[in-house]
């Protein structure tokens, strides 16, 4: 079945004599999109050569494989990982040799009706080698009666739906494309070479920009498509005008704090989050307190508009990944210790607000709060800096299903009993809409309101090939 491969990173660079390299930097600074696998395809001159593979983009790319990766194009992809789903074979790049010649994507997003589309070209005779909806475009754009690669890849992509930030490697160009409705980012930047040559350069984020000393330039458009060619740089729309949807999770948690999506500063949208928490949820405490790193600029926008002191008294271990990468509950559990520790200094006595992006099923909150109350804190607010998630999300964040939501079954104060909180608030969803600036309503809340910005004809499907893991 196709996976929802969600929460993925993707970079691009077009006429660097080093692309791979600036993509395995790029990568790096992407790494937070996803842990499980990565990938770089490179190519130029007529080759194309892929190396992708489970792990951290530090551990796979040693110096020999990069090393093979020659060419002045390259395309690149981290992965986030699915429980039981640790198939290499669906790690991207996918790269073919077709009619058009050797080609590679990696995306980003969430194509919503892969499943019908696959099951038609498995109809007609296509073979498929993973079970993720990537490859679904590479057969698409194979099958195109289109002269041209650009021309196959526009076709393709009119028969996609959903959420799709993705990336394409012809040989001697760099195709991509953001979907109509622009869940997910994409920024294009460039660099300039010696000898007055310019060199582009496609980011999920632009913190991946800064490290490879690139200059963030715009946003590819919803529904445009970019080639970067040895013409220079041609952008088209390839679909009509949709009413745009930019995901408004990727403010609220997903990307870095130093990045700017969807042309804005994540760190000031989240700062204002917490300034806004504080006005809609005050609290009487001693202490603001973040849970890391998810919650650190609200609370220092919390701290600044309430006037309660900030203090880190959660430390994180930073060598351990994510929590929500760890597939099993088990793990799970024990990963909560494994990443904080109270300092019991800060907190003895203390009369606390507890600040962190959002609530899930809850369970991680929970251990939260508990440490907190057992480092001595007399009494523990939880403040989370967005909506309840009630509805979970079929564009490309791992949300699990509707009955694992607490807030899709609770009530604020029966989620506030669970979490074992002395108090708990919300954001409400116009602050929201407030930080993030949106007078014109470009944004998707589907997930905190349960109204979703395209038609879900295929969430059988989707519910179906769902995978488990958060
Ligand atoms: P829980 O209390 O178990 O619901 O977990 C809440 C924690 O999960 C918060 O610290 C969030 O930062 C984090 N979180 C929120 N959304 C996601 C997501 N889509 N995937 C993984 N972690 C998330």
């Amino acid at each position: 079945m196709d996976k929802l491969h969600e929460e993925c990173g993707v970079f691009a660079v077009y006429g660097h004599p080093e692309a791979a390299n600036l993509t395995y930097l790029g990568l790096y600074a992407l790494q937070h999109r996803g842990q499980e696998s990565a990938g770089i395809a490179a190519g130029g001159g007529g080759t194309v050569y892929c190396h992708k593979a489970m792990g951290h983009v530090a551990d796979i790319f040693t110096p020999p494989v990069l090393g093979s990766l020659a060419g002045e194009q390259a395309i690149g992809h981290t992965r986030y990982s699915t429980a039981g789903d640790t198939d290499p074979g669906n790690a991207q790049p996918f790269s073919v040799t077709c009619n058009k010649g050797r080609i590679a994507v990696a995306h980003n997003g969430n194509i919503i009706n892969a499943t019908g589309l696959r099951r038609e070209l498995e109809r007609e005779g296509s073979i498929f080698q993973s079970s993720c909806d990537t490859e679904v475009i590479l057969h698409l754009v194979a099958r195109s009666r289109e002269r041209t690669t650009a021309g196959a890849l526009r076709e393709a992509l009119l028969q996609l739906d959903g959420a799709f930030s993705l990336v394409f490697l012809a040989e001697d160009r760099v195709i991509v494309a953001r979907d109509p409705h622009g869940f997910r980012p994409l920024a294009l930047g460039r660099m300039e070479l010696s000898g007055g040559r310019v060199c582009y350069v496609f980011a999920s984020e632009t913190c991946a920009f800064d490290l490879i000393g690139a200059v963030y330039m715009d946003d590819v458009a919803p529904g445009e498509m970019v080639i970067a060619g040895p013409e220079g740089l041609t952008r088209e729309r390839f679909a009509p005008e949709s009413p745009r949807a930019y995901c408004v999770f990727e403010h609220v948690y997903f990307s870095r704090p130093d990045s700017y999506v969807f042309g804005r500063s994540v760190s000031e949208t989240r700062e204002m989050l917490g300034r806004l928490l504080a006005r809609e949820c005050p609290a009487e405490a001693d202490v603001v307190v973040p849970v890391p790193d998810s919650g650190v600029a609200a609370a220092i926008g919390y701290s600044h508009e309430s006037r309660i002191p900030f203090r880190q008294a959660l430390i994180r271990n930073h060598y351990v990944g994510r929590t929500f990468i760890e597939p099993s509950q088990a793990i799970r559990d024990f990963g909560v210790k494994l990443k904080l520790n109270p300092v019991r200094r800060l907190l003895e006595g203390q009369r606390v607000v507890l600040v962190d992006d959002s609530i899930v099923r809850g369970t991680t909150s929970r251990k939260i709060v508990r440490m907190v109350r057992g480092a001595g804190a007399r009494e523990v607010h939880l403040r989370i800096s967005c909506p309840p998630t009630i509805s979970p999300c079929y564009y490309g964040v791992d949300t699990p299903d509707k009955r694992e939501l607490i807030a899709a079954n609770s009530t604020v104060e029966e989620i506030r009993r669970f979490v074992e909180a002395d108090s708990l608030g919300y954001l409400p969803i116009g602050a929201l809409r407030e930080a993030v600036g949106d007078a014109a309503g470009e944004y998707c809340y589907a997930c905190y309101t349960g109204a979703y910005p395209t038609e879900l004809i295929h969430v059988d499907d989707l519910l179906a090939s769902r995978p488990q893991r958060f």
